[in-house]
């Protein structure tokens, strides 16, 4: 069963992009994750262990805004994500739920506007119905009539999680 709202992995562009050079213009740095977990952005799923990954820096919103022509300017940021170091096949089959979830976990959820601009957000405690939560926050981002796009975000690490656009 798929999700009333569709989060956006990493496009494929952008990975080849960033397995070369990453947001923060820093070379990639693949390597073995023995223990795996850690949440893939291009495939929205966790790592699983022995795959070769990397940890780059990565601006959503700047690259969202070359696609729309928005001009962020100063809400422009970048952080760090896990991805899959060669060339992988993205987002597989029905999902079950929104990725990385997990009751009791804390998120925000940041709202932006057609320019880019932050027009409100909230921390959320994924409940647990985790998938009726994250619809409930959605819904009530987009009922805002300016929201263009919602960033999820962890609360602990700061780290972008997933980019939901408006339906
Ligand atoms: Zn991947």
């Amino acid at each position: 069963m798929n999700t009333t709202y569709t989060p956006r992995a990493i496009a494929p562009d952008t990975l080849e992009q960033l397995r070369d050079t990453d947001d923060a213009g820093r070379p990639c740095v693949p390597y073995v994750d023995a223990e795996g977990g850690s949440p893939l952005r291009c495939c929205l799923r966790p790592v699983a262990p022995g795959e070769r990954v990397a940890l780059v820096s990565y601006a959503p919103l700047r690259r969202w805004a070359r696609e729309t022509g928005a001009a962020p300017g100063a809400y422009d940021e970048q952080g760090p994500v896990f991805i899959h170091a060669e060339p992988c096949e993205g987002p597989q089959g029905e999902r079950a739920g929104y990725p990385f979830s997990r009751a009791g976990a804390l998120r925000t959820v940041r709202r932006y506007d057609a320019r880019g601009h932050i027009v409100g957000g909230r921390l959320m405690e994924i409940p647990e119905d985790e998938e009726q939560g994250f619809d409930g926050v959605f819904a009530e981002a987009f009922a805002d009539p300016e929201v263009a796009l919602v960033h999820v975000r962890a609360v602990e690490y700061g780290c972008f999680h997933f980019e939901v656009r408006r339906p």
